[in-house]
């Protein structure tokens, strides 16, 4: 979708630090990281958000997201790691190119300020 701005992203017009990226996905550094090595993961098929999300684009999807997780946690060594995606506005989704955000946690003071289970 040309005014999209992950399709941006995955098409090069934009920079972005790249984390990890193979024929179905990409993933890239969050520009406003809630914890250190804050990641979204995206698929190249452009789609709006899970509700619009074909089946094969969600299993290619799923299928690169441990090895994200896991580059993430070589890079940075993180004692865990919240995945979190936000479809609609109301849900607080404010880019509309689906995109599952992987936010390392190291200790209490990580500085997150989502709460999540009491943390
Ligand atoms: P949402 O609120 O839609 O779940 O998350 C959108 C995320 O995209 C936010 O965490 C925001 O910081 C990130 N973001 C927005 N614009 C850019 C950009 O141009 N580059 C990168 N790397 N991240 C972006
Ligand atoms: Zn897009």
């Amino acid at each position: 979708m040309s005014d999209c701005l992950f399709c941006k992203i995955i098409a090069g017009e934009i920079p972005s630090l790249k984390v990890y990226e193979d024929e179905h996905v990409y993933a890239f550094m969050d520009i406003m990281p809630l914890t250190k090595g804050h990641t979204l993961l995206i698929p190249k098929t452009h789609c709006k958000d899970l509700f619009e999300m074909p089946e094969d684009v969600a299993r290619n999807l799923y299928a690169a997201a441990p090895k994200v997780a896991n580059a993430i946690k070589s890079a940075f060594n993180p004692v865990g790691m919240n995945t979190i995606n936000n479809n609609g506005a109301e849900a607080g989704q404010t880019v509309f190119h689906y995109h599952l955000h992987l936010v390392p946690r190291y200790d209490e003071t990580d500085g997150l300020k989502v709460q999540w289970n009491g943390r």
